[in-house]
């Protein structure tokens, strides 16, 4: 799945842009500056594709990446809770996401980036509580994880598998990962392998 990398497809502004639901797909959400990009970039060999960027919010669309092995595509969902945001477009990217997440039928699972420093924020527990609100599957992946002593990573795991045991449904358990170090990627490569198969 994971031996050439993924395919840039398309970047969609608008739930009509996106491609016919004919594969499984799987979609990343987490805050601007997450991470997403780079874990996108290490996990899928797409290098340069899904842009990292020092600048965030930048990504506004939904990028579309596709498998050139198995019948996957892979949703980079627009990063969210930038405060410098203007107010429209805030309302312009909720809107799609809502209507992605809560409307597509071939959507499997979520992968919820949390930075390892911080923990779930309040923006990250209102998509697992639409996510719950949906029935739709996700599974919580904290990134960075090179960045907080071992002490303070210890506890970020801690309040994290607490806020996901308090959610109404069961989850998979956290994953924990690092693009810059290589941590965690087979981890969630097998896992992602694991659904198509099931
Ligand atoms: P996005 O906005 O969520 O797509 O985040 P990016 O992938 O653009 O990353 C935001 C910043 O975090 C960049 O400066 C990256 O170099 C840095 N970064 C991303 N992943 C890691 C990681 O695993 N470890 C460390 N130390 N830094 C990372």
């Amino acid at each position: 799945l994971f031996a050439r990398p993924f395919l840039f497809t398309k970047g969609c502004v608008s739930i009509k842009d996106l491609p016919e639901p004919d594969r499984l797909e799987i979609a990343f959400a987490g805050r601007s500056n997450v991470g997403k990009s780079s874990l996108i970039n290490a996990l899928c060999g797409t290098s340069g594709l899904a842009r990292t960027s020092n600048t965030p919010g930048r990504t506004q669309e939904l990028n579309i990446f596709e498998s050139q092995s198995e019948p996957l595509r892979i949703v980079d969902m627009p990063g969210y809770g930038y405060a410098k945001a203007p107010e429209p477009k805030v309302k312009a990217w909720t809107k799609l996401v809502h209507q992605y997440l809560t409307g597509r039928a071939t959507l499997r699972r979520v992968y919820v980036l949390v930075d390892s420093r911080h923990g779930p924020k309040d923006n990250d527990l209102s998509v697992m509580n639409e996510l719950d609100r949906a029935a739709v599957s996700y599974q919580v992946v904290l990134t960075k994880v090179d960045k907080p002593s071992a002490t303070e990573l210890e506890k970020v795991i801690a309040l994290t598998k607490q806020a996901i045991a308090k959610r109404p449904a069961a989850h998979p358990d956290v994953i924990e990962t690092s693009s810059e170090k290589n941590l965690g990627l087979g981890h969630l490569r097998s896992e992602i392998a694991l659904l198509l198969a099931s």
